[in-house]
């Protein structure tokens, strides 16, 4: 028997993942028998349900072992979907027979880590529960880690609950249950594995819906954690639609493989006035100017800094490491090169560009005046739409470098969201 009052610093976690359903309230009756298929292996997004649970637990440095629980005829077609979907990780996945009931599959996949004398935590997941963030794995995990053994055995996510709730028999309201005591029970449900596992001998807990039950009739402690909307489970037709906006995956080609993943990058640039005349490059169209810009290469400001916002969102280097200065290649460049550059990066890392946002601070010359042409060459350089593109002016009031009319600056903010699993 292990120690329980050991707190490792980063516990081992092992997974079961129970899928072993036949998803009885999902089966369309309109369908025929063989289009009816089990709701853990239809697809969400651009993978079956199941896998989505297993990366998520994959992706999560504590999880070294994860147990899929499949029905009994489901076994070789869960492997291939592992072998297709999960090669990366295979190793750590094993496919194990599940029972008639929740309760028994759960107890085939504790078998399966006793056999190999697993002595961890084991987190108890339902693969209709698809979109599980590493966020509430970390809080789980840490809970238990911080908890003694002797006080609590397991942790659990729990929504608070907010429509009311009644006991209703026969269309009949019976009874009013206190919302403000009750609490919606999600998983992964933690444990450790010890003291969890041999509860499961006990048959007297079949028709339990959950482990904390269990844990709980035995008369263990379970602590919970804040759970979270979209760790919803999938139990009616209607729920797949929900879980497909939530994932991303509601077949608007934005498919981005977990929760939607946005990121935001900031640019800003500098170029000072020279004593050539104008006109400049300001957005990429020729704006009148008394003097020029100083610059190695066209000294478009405004690009520049529309650059370095997509090379931050996309954590990849800046301007000058893309285009060196040293470079003689780049003198007098258009910079509408450097742009159509930076949204090929973003285009490669199967990235959507949603939005750029540019701000130009300058006394002089003008900006107004040339906006809509500047947002149209910006749209026509990137592909965007133009209402996606946003081009301000500021003065800084007289006060600095761009008050004295000594320069131009230029900042930049742009919005990108990943799409496909290979993202993170
Ligand atoms: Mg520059």
């Amino acid at each position: 028997m292990s120690d329980f009052t050991s707190k490792p610093a980063s516990p081992t976690v092992a997974a079961i993942i129970v899928a072993a359903g036949s998803g009885q309230r999902m089966t369309a009756p309109d369908k025929p028998q063989s289009e009816n298929i089990p709701k853990q292996f239809r697809l969400l997004g651009d993978k079956p349900v199941i896998c989505w649970s297993v990366d998520a637990f994959a992706q999560h440095e504590n999880v070294t072992r994860i147990i899929l629980v499949v029905g009994k005829s489901q076994e070789a077609h869960a492997q291939a979907i592992t072998d297709q979907h999960h090669s990366k990780h295979s190793e750590m996945v094993t496919i194990v027979k599940g029972g008639a009931s929740r309760m028994q599959s759960v107890r085939n996949g504790m078998a399966a880590l006793s056999d190999a004398g697993y002595d961890g935590l084991v987190a108890i997941h339902d693969a209709a529960r698809p979109l599980l963030q590493q966020g509430t794995l970390d809080a789980l995990i840490g809970k238990l880690a911080i908890s003694s053994a002797k006080d609590v055995a397991g942790v659990i996510p729990v929504l608070s609950v907010s429509d009311s709730l009644k006991q209703v028999k026969d269309d009949l309201i019976t009874g009013v249950i206190d919302r403000d005591k009750a609490s919606a029970a999600q998983t992964p449900q933690l444990f450790h594995f010890q003291q969890i596992a041999p509860l499961y001998d006990n048959l007297a807990h079949e028709n339990v819906t959950d482990d904390a039950s269990i844990a709980m009739s035995a008369g263990l402690n379970v602590a919970t954690i804040a759970g979270s909307r979209s760790l919803m489970k999938l139990t009616y037709e209607d729920d797949f639609t929900i879980l497909e906006h939530l994932s991303g995956a509601d077949g608007n080609g934005q498919n981005t493989g977990s929760l939607m993943d946005i990121r935001l990058g900031n640019g800003f640039d500098v170029h000072k006035f020279g004593d050539m005349p104008g006109p400049i490059i300001l957005c990429g169209i020729e704006v009148d100017s008394e003097f020029g810009l100083t610059a190695h290469s066209d000294g478009d400001v405004g690009l520049h800094a529309l650059c370095d916002a997509l090379f931050g969102a996309l954590a990849d280097g800046d301007i000058g490491s893309h285009f060196p200065p040293s470079d003689d290649k780049w003198k007098d460049a258009d910079s509408a090169v450097f742009l159509r550059y930076a949204v090929d990066l973003c285009t490669k890392a199967k990235a959507t560009i949603m939005h750029l946002d540019l701000t130009l601070i300058c006394e002089y010359p003008k900006i107004t005046p040339h906006r809509k042409a500047m947002r149209a060459r910006i749209a026509e350089i990137t592909g965007l739409d133009i209402d996606r593109i946003a081009v301000k002016a500021t003065t800084s009031e007289g006060l600095g470098f761009t008050g004295r009319r000594e320069g131009i600056a230029a900042q930049a903010t742009a919005t990108i969201c990943y799409s496909g699993a290979g993202s993170s």
